[in-house]
């Protein structure tokens, strides 16, 4: 069983925590950094905003925003797992074969449960 030490998830946990802030508040700009899809385009996605709070009064306008992006809402859902999986101290194990996922992986999508190959395989329609 490969597990991660917790100075090591740390970072990632704050990256899903930042994530999901982002998802739930400021739908918006997670649109614009298309952050799931675009596979890293310009490298640093450690850029976090620290306006999330001062969101609130536009929230008849999130709702439309939110139906046009279930998408997001499952990504959301991922993020929620991977954060259990970080309290359970399983983070960064695939959930499919217990493989290592690799941390450029992580890096790219701190909420994966699974390793490269796994995702390959779900990705192709074995689902
Ligand atoms: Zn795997």
């Amino acid at each position: 069983m490969a597990k991660m030490k917790k100075t090591e998830v740390k970072p990632f946990k704050e990256m899903l925590l930042a994530l999901r802030a982002r998802l739930r508040g400021d739908v918006s700009t997670l649109a614009n950094a298309a952050l799931s899809k675009s596979g890293g385009t310009g490298g640093g996605s450690s850029s976090v905003p620290s306006h999330i709070a001062d969101l609130g009064s536009d929230t008849f306008e999130q709702d439309n925003t939110i139906l046009l992006m279930n998408n997001e809402g499952e990504t959301l859902q991922q993020i929620e797992h991977a954060l259990e999986r970080v309290e359970e101290g399983v983070y960064g194990s695939c959930t499919e074969c217990s493989g290592k996922i690799p941390k450029m992986r992580l890096k790219a999508i701190p909420y994966t449960a699974f390793c490269v190959k796994c995702a390959s395989e779900i990705e192709s329609g074995q689902y």
